[in-house]
């Protein structure tokens, strides 16, 4: 594999020029830092990313920065990684074949927030800026990952899915989320497109490989007063029916859904004074005028709610979000080292699908489950009507990594049983979830990114990797 990983001297000097010396960062460890994400969760990306380091990185703020420093590099022909906040999970902006990391986070503006429910910013924009702007307004994120407070908008739409208001709302990609979005080819001079609706999709968590994300626009959904609720049981299969319940409950609004197998809770220290030994725990996130109800049908069920905490406007800590999604692994993996994890959508025989895979391995599982919105379609629509029975199971559960063998093992084994596995063992986009659009996106790539040198080695089945020997690359387990 070829590495650029130092630039030619005009680069650098055209580099420094356009957005300033201090923005141009060639070595340190402010240079290892933006050559990384969150893929060390991953043993197996551990071995293959670790040492992966940009030639340089460059912060820009503006669109003319931008459109300048990507023109250079492609003048070059040196790869171009884009990046937000560098919460991604899978090395998706790990720059495997070197070049030049280009730091989005300056380029930040919030460019207008509708009163018709919609907004439109720029990509370093950080979600928790956008939510807390669009509260005071009446309305809130439809979908945001667990990360909001420091992931960007770009981020989240070239490297996230979904998360905190999916079991609502589906993911970045369901019906009517996206209104627009805005694309700069990676060029000598960069062209723009922009795609609308459900045209966007391809050009959605495509890890920056389909071109930079200048503009989005975004719906909005109404804003609801939420309490933070935590549910614990020590009988697992009491708990799971009341959470489904609750998560398809029509009367009751809900923005996240979230249930933790013993032992995980014992990992948030921050919580453990709500929790008791063994038991398992569920969090729900609901509309306030719709706790006290919740609170109630859970203690008829035997269940207890051992914390009640506001969703306070605007938004400030403590945010039990915080524990949800890829923060439970987070957690985890911090508490037990031995952890990774699997991403898993379960089908509507999840019980018989755990039961399954407790018996085939066994204590080597540990469940974390998220309630999520799927069949594409928003669980409320702007009408109000709801689509209860849209919402499905999935979740993130931990495994106590034994081998890369034994980890493919147990993928296989989900998919044996019809249990659908987004690999996050991997840095290839095709292998690390369902992509039945991956023509139109290598469409979409060839279109804006001719001489391949956008986030190159990431987009597996895209030929054309200038970078790249014929006989490499194995990114997964
Ligand atoms: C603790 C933890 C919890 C998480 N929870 C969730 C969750 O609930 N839901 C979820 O979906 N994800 C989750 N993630 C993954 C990640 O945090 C989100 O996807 C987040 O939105 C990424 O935003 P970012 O700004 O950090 O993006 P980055 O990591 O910087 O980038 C992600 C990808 O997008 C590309 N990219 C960034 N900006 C642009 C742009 N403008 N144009 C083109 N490409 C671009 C990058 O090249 C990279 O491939 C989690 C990760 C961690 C570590």
């Amino acid at each position: 594999m070829s590495t650029i990983s130092t630039l030619p001297p005009d680069l650098i000097v055209e580099l420094r020029a356009c957005v300033g010396p201090d923005k141009v960062i060639e070595g340190g460890e402010t240079l290892e830092a933006l050559s990384k994400d969150f893929y060390w969760y991953s043993p197996v990306l551990q071995r293959l990313l670790g040492d992966k380091v940009a030639a340089a990185a460059v912060r820009v703020s503006t669109l003319d920065e931008l459109r300048t420093v990507v023109s250079a590099c492609a003048r070059a022909k040196v790869p171009v990684v884009p990046r937000g906040a560098g919460t991604g999970n899978y090395g998706q902006c790990v720059p495997i074949h070197g070049g030049v990391v280009i730091d989005l986070t300056p380029f930040d503006r919030v460019l207008e927030i509708s009163p018709e429910g919609w907004f439109r910013a720029e990509p370093g924009a950080r979600l928790a800026t956008i939510e807390t702007e669009a509260r005071k307004i009446g309305w809130e994120l439809r979908t945001m990952p667990s990360t909001w407070v420091k992931s960007s908008l770009g981020g989240f739409f070239c490297g996230g899915s979904g998360g905190i208001g999916s079991v609502t709302w589906g993911g970045i990609g369901s019906p009517d989320n996206v209104k627009s979005v805005t694309l700069m080819s990676c060029e000598e001079t960069p062209r723009f497109i922009k795609l609308e609706g459900q045209d966007a999709r391809p050009g959605l968590h495509t890890y920056g490989t389909t071109g930079i994300m200048v503009e989005i626009e975004m719906r909005l959904a109404p804003r609801y007063d939420y309490d933070q609720l935590l549910f614990s049981s020590p009988d697992w299969s009491k708990l799971l029916d009341w959470t489904d319940m609750a998560a398809r409950n029509p009367q009751w609004s809900k923005r996240l859904v979230t249930m933790f197998e013993d032992p995980i809770p014992t990992h948030f220290k921050p919580l453990l004074k709500y929790f008791r030994p063994g038991e398992h725990v569920s969090l729900y996130v609901v509309d306030k005028n719709s706790a006290d109800e919740a609170i109630a049908s859970a203690a008829a069920a035997g269940i207890d709610c051992v914390c009640r905490l506001r969703f306070s406007d605007p938004p400030k800590p403590p945010f039990l979000s915080d524990y949800t999604f890829n923060h439970t692994s987070l957690w985890a993996i911090k508490g037990d080292p031995s952890f990774t994890y699997i991403q898993a959508g379960f089908g509507e025989n999840f019980r018989e699908q755990f039961k399954l895979l407790q018996a085939k391995f066994p204590g080597e599982i540990v469940f974390h489950l998220e309630w999520l919105c799927r069949r594409g379609l928003p669980l409320r629509d702007g009408s109000g009507k709801y689509y209860g029975d849209g919402v499905g199971v999935g979740g993130i559960p931990l495994v106590h990594f034994v081998s890369e063998e034994r980890l493919q093992e147990i993928i296989s084994y989900c998919a044996e049983i019809g249990v659908g596995v987004a690999n996050p063992h991997t840095y290839f986009l095709e292998d690390g979830g369902s992509h039945p659009d991956i023509d139109t996106k290598r469409a979409l790539k060839a279109d804006l990114d001719p001489l391949g040198l956008l986030n190159p080695g990431k987009m597996r089945t895209y030929a054309h990797n200038p970078f790249a020997e014929a006989t490499e690359l194995s990114g997964a387990v």
